[in-house]
């Protein structure tokens, strides 16, 4: 069969790469002129790096990463660890597939060189879709109508394709932004940052880890504006810059390593960090949304790529072997198989953000108690439960 997917995204790439591993052609639509991401970090958990495996692509994107050995829960103010998680050698062994830290353009690089240069249509603007019982036409701003037997939205956070099929519905801010920067490694040695941080605080956290070989150091500062800032914090862009200086003022009274970190960075990134909100369904006919497009999340258990990689898995398995009749059919059971894991990952993720961003005072000394005794009994993460529901596994056949 041959299939159409809009956005080459990390979704969208993997999307191509699972149905072409599962013997269909793809056309793939995107409206940039060149592949690209943009420069930032991004962790993997094991939910994905198993996915990759599957597309023979774990070798290439291993080789360019950082693996943390643990991650490191900390207190804002001093630095005092909380607890800490395993995610090295003995997390692989249990989950069978490594975490892994990255450049997201190292990620996106290995994804895209995979898939077959005739295959892609660069600088091509979805503007419509459109189907009936025998087919799916995507309709390009040049006029063009392309035809297949499937359409796949991973046009992202900001998709017009959820609009088409689903009606009005906007991206909502999350009420917190983040500042962020990667930091050559040699500018920050004589800091002893653990690989992996998270440093708590009330309405704030910090994040820290090495990407590529460990040469770069990705930070992403959270915090919720004041009402005055709001409105500029709402700002969703990777390229947005922050007022210089503007993170320090932010992080004020912080640990004195979060502080050497910030001044650092210099002029960081600003983006305000928005979410969808979940749908009942994401597919209607030989038409159906993966990735952000469907399920766009607060990035506070580092899972939105992961998922939509999960879900492009669960999309060839369910595509394998279908027809142009079935497609329907094989579109819902993707969508049944994902939609759960998916929407409780949002709630998750935005659980997480309230609960490290408690402010200083019983609830937060109780939050770092049950984290200590929940670290002092389990060596992985409370949310590494579900990096053990493997959605390859064929107990779940599509
Ligand atoms: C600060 C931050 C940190 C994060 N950290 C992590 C992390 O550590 N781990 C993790 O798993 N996730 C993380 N995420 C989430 C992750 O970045 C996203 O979930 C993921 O990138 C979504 O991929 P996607 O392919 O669905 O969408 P996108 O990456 O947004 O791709 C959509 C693509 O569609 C194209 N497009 C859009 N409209 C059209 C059109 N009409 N026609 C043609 N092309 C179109 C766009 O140009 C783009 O290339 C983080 C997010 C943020 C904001």
């Amino acid at each position: 069969m041959r299939a159409i997917v809009v956005g080459a995204g990390i979704g969208g790439l993997a999307a191509t790469l699972s149905l072409r591993r599962a013997g269909h052609e793809v056309t793939l639509v995107e409206q940039a002129p060149r592949f690209g991401e943009v420069g930032a970090g991004i962790q993997l958990a094991p939910n994905a790096t198993r996915v990759l495996r599957r597309l023979d692509l774990l070798d290439a994107v291993a080789a360019q990463a950082a693996r943390p050995s643990h991650v490191s829960f900390r207190t804002w103010s001093d630095g005092a660890e909380i607890c800490r998680y395993v995610l090295g050698r003995e997390a692989e062994d249990a989950f069978g597939a490594p975490y892994l830290l990255l450049h997201r353009a190292d990620l996106h690089q290995a994804l895209a060189a995979a898939v077959p240069p005739g295959w892609v249509r660069l600088n091509t603007v979805a503007v419509g879709i459109d189907q009936d019982d025998e087919s799916a036409r995507v309709t390009t701003a040049s006029g063009e109508r392309l035809r297949a037997d499937l359409v796949v939205a991973a046009d992202g956070i900001r998709s017009a394709a959820r609009q088409w099929l689903f009606g009005a519905d906007e991206a909502v801010f999350s009420k917190t932004a983040a500042y962020r920067a990667l930091l050559p490694a040699d500018q920050v040695a004589d800091l002893d940052l653990p690989e992996l941080g998270v440093w708590l605080g009330p309405d704030r956290h910090f994040v820290h880890y090495w990407v590529r070989r460990g040469e770069l150091l990705n930070v992403v500062a959270v915090f919720t504006p004041e009402a005055e800032a709001e409105a500029e914090a709402a700002t969703e862009s990777w390229t947005a810059r922050a007022e210089p200086g503007e993170q320090l003022r932010e992080f004020d009274g912080w640990d004195s390593r979060v502080l050497d970190v910030l001044e650092r960075a210099g002029q960081m990134f600003r983006y305000g960090i928005h979410t969808r909100v979940p749908l009942a369904r994401w597919n209607i006919g030989r038409v159906a949304l993966l990735g952000d497009s469907a399920h766009a999340m607060v990035p506070f258990q580092a899972q939105g790529a992961a998922q939509a990689i999960m879900d492009a898995a669960v999309l060839g398995d369910a595509l394998a072997g279908a027809t142009p009749a079935g497609v329907p059919d094989a579109l819902d059971r993707y969508v049944r198989r994902r939609l759960a894991v998916a929407t409780a990952t949002q709630a998750d993720s935005a659980r997480a953000g309230g609960d490290f961003h408690l402010p200083d005072g019983p609830e937060a000394r109780a939050r770092n108690a049950r984290m200590a005794a929940y670290a002092a009994e389990h060596r992985f993460l409370p949310q590494a439960t579900a990096w053990g529901v493997d959605v390859l596994d064929e107990q779940w056949p599509c």
